[in-house]
This record gives C-alpha cells, sequence and structure tokens, in this order.
C-alpha cells in the first residue's frame, strides 16, 4: 500500500497506512512470543468520566484485541483519590503478569497526576512519560518513548525524510510531544530548534526549517508563506472546531501549496499513536523476559 499521495503539491503521508504496517508487525511479534508462553499484557487505568477519554481508552483496548495483546482495563469513577490511584497502580507494578502500564490523563480534578505516573515503574512505563524514560532519551540511550513523538519519527522515516544534518523546528515544548521529540530529533542528528508561546520571530524560525513538528494545539496556526519550500511538515495538532470536525495546528490547504510532504489531520499522526503504544507494550514486555530469565 502507497503510504504517500503523489497527486498532490505536498506528498500526503497516509498514517492510517504506515499504522497499519506498525499493526501487522506488532502481530507477527506477538504470535511469535505467544508461541513461547508470554503474552504481553497492558493495563489500562481509566478514572473519571471525560467522555473523550473514554473513547482513547476504547480504541486502545480495541487495537490491542487486533493485534493479540492482552489487555486489561480498571475503570474509576470521577471521586477516585490520589491514594486509591496510587494503590491500584502499585498492584500493577507488582504483578509480573502486566507488562505495561498506561494511566489515561487528565485524571479527575484534585488527583496529582505526577504522583501517580511516578508510580509507574519505568519499565512498564509504555507512554514513556517517568523521568528515567525522559532521562534516558535525553542522554540518547532511550528505552520506552513517548508514542506521538514515536510515531512521528516512524512517519519521517517511511517517507525517507532526510534527518541527519537538517534543520528540525519543534513548535511546543510539552512534556508527551514537544520535549521527546525535539530529542528524538536530536538524536537522529537533526539541528534542532524549539519554539514554543515566548518564541520571538517564530514565522522566521520555522521558515528556516526542514522539518517542522507542530504540536501547540492552536488550529490552524502554522501558515503557508512560514514553510520552506520543499520542507516536511507533520502536524500533531488535533483541535476540535465549534461545528464538530478536527483540525491540525497547520493550515493544511496553505502549507500543501509548500510542503514536500505533510500529514492530513485526521489520518496523520493519529493513528500512529496507538501503533506505538502497541509497539511499546510488546517491546517492554520482551524486556521484562529477558531480564527476568537473567541469573541473579
Ligand atoms: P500542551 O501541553 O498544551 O502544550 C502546548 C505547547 O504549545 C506549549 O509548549 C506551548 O508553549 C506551545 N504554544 C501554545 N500556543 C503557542 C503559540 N501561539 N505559539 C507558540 N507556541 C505555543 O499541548 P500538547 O499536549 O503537547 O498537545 C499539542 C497538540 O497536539 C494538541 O492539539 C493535542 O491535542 C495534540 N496531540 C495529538 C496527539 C495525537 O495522537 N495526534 C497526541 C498528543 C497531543 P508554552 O510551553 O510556552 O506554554
Amino acid at each position: 500500500m502507497s503510504t504517500i499521495d503523489r497527486h498532490s503539491t505536498a506528498q500526503l503521508i497516509d498514517g492510517k497506512a504506515i499504522a497499519a504496517k506498525v499493526h501487522a508487525e506488532v502481530r507477527a511479534e506477538v504470535a511469535a512470543l505467544r508461541s513461547q508462553g508470554l503474552t504481553p499484557c497492558l493495563a489500562v487505568v481509566l478514572a473519571g468520566d471525560d467522555p473523550a477519554s473514554a473513547i482513547y481508552v476504547r480504541n486502545k483496548v480495541r487495537a490491542c484485541e487486533a493485534t493479540g495483546v492482552q489487555s486489561v482495563s480498571h475503570v474509576l469513577p470521577a471521586t477516585t483519590t490520589t491514594r486509591e490511584l496510587i494503590a491500584l497502580v502499585d498492584r500493577l507494578a507488582a504483578d509480573p503478569a502486566v507488562h505495561g502500564i498506561l494511566v489515561q490523563l487528565p485524571l479527575p480534578p484534585g488527583c496529582d497526576t505526577d504522583a501517580v505516573l511516578a508510580c509507574v515503574p519505568p519499565a512498564k512505563d509504555v507512554d514513556g512519560f517517568h523521568p528515567a524514560n525522559l532521562g534516558a532519551l535525553a542522554i540518547g540511550t532511550p528505552a520506552l518513548v513517548a508514542c506521538t513523538p514515536a510515531g512521528v519519527m516512524r512517519l519521517l522515516a517511511e517517507t525517507d525524510t532526510p534527518l541527519d544534518g537538517a534543520r528540525a523546528v519543534v513548535l511546543g515544548r510539552s512534556r508527551i510531544v514537544g520535549r521527546p521529540m525535539a530529542l528524538l530529533l536530536l538524536n537522529a542528528n537533526a539541528t534542532v530548534t524549539v519554539c514554543h508561546s515566548r518564541t520571538r520571530a517564530l514565522a522566521d524560525e520555522l521558515r528556516r526549517a526542514d522539518v517542522v513538528v507542530a504540536a501547540i494545539g492552536r488550529p490552524r496556526f502554522v501558515q503557508g508563506d512560514w514553510i520552506r519550500p520543499g520542507a516536511t511538515v507533520i502536524d500533531v495538532g488535533m483541535n476540535r472546531l465549534p461545528d464538530g470536525t478536527l483540525c491540525g495546528d497547520v493550515d493544511f490547504d496553505a502549507v500543501r501549496a509548500h510542503a514536500r510532504a505533510l500529514t492530513p489531520v485526521p489520518g496523520g499522526v493519529g493513528p500512529m499513536t496507538i501503533a506505538m503504544l502497541l509497539s511499546n507494550t510488546v517491546r517492554a514486555a520482551r524486556a521484562q523476559a529477558t531480564t527476568e530469565a537473567r541469573p541473579r
């Protein structure tokens, strides 16, 4: 299946097709591990009644089912306390049958998100949010990497985007997207600039970029004339417009006229996030099995 639509001005990067490829890889790896008696298992913790979170969790559980990864959901009421969440995460951390723990964010108001996430052991941190995993990425020895930036790297690889020596601009510096994204690009030998809400002359920074990754949560913020002709543009943004439709952080039609390749929203980065979660779960299961088998 082609992952690029070559009929448009910019090549459209087909995240659905690339995610399907990752799913197929995961399915094959899971089948091989199962035949050796190891079933990768993801525990999902959902607290509260945020409808979007419930949909995300449902999609993750379905993706597990489709690839043979076992999933166990723990659904808790909005009244759940930090202490109760930590007790659950501690139980999952100690359970040898659970290889990955995903705490769906946001947690209910009043819960201490950092305290809960800190209880997920780095080896089971399939979201890659734990400071130990971010630190490993920062020193260039990544273990479990945050799913969305990992998915962006796969999109760049699948579209043969040169990164060695390339100028890359990451728009946004959040813990879950912008920061790990910048570190991954740096580890791939790109020259990386990180822009954020205090950046001066932001358009000028973008105009120098061979690769742009936009992750700010501002609908259609990135303009066409900010993009250097031939640049690759990855739009992580997922913004719900008043009419209910989704759009990215990039002005798609305008940027399409300038870029070499561009991700659509939806159908670009979104499908990759779940695909990389599955991939991380398999990686975690394999690493834990190896550690257990090692003589002490
Ligand atoms: P976030 O935590 O709100 O961080 C937003 C970042 O953008 C911050 O670093 C902020 O700068 C920066 N920013 C905001 N307005 C800006 C502006 N006008 N100019 C320059 N920088 C600006 O958001 P996030 O969690 O990283 O998510 C970003 C977007 O990606 C959202 O649309 C989210 O829905 C989407 N997302 C998609 C996926 C997926 O699977 N496709 C996954 C995760 C997130 P400061 O640090 O200075 O405040």
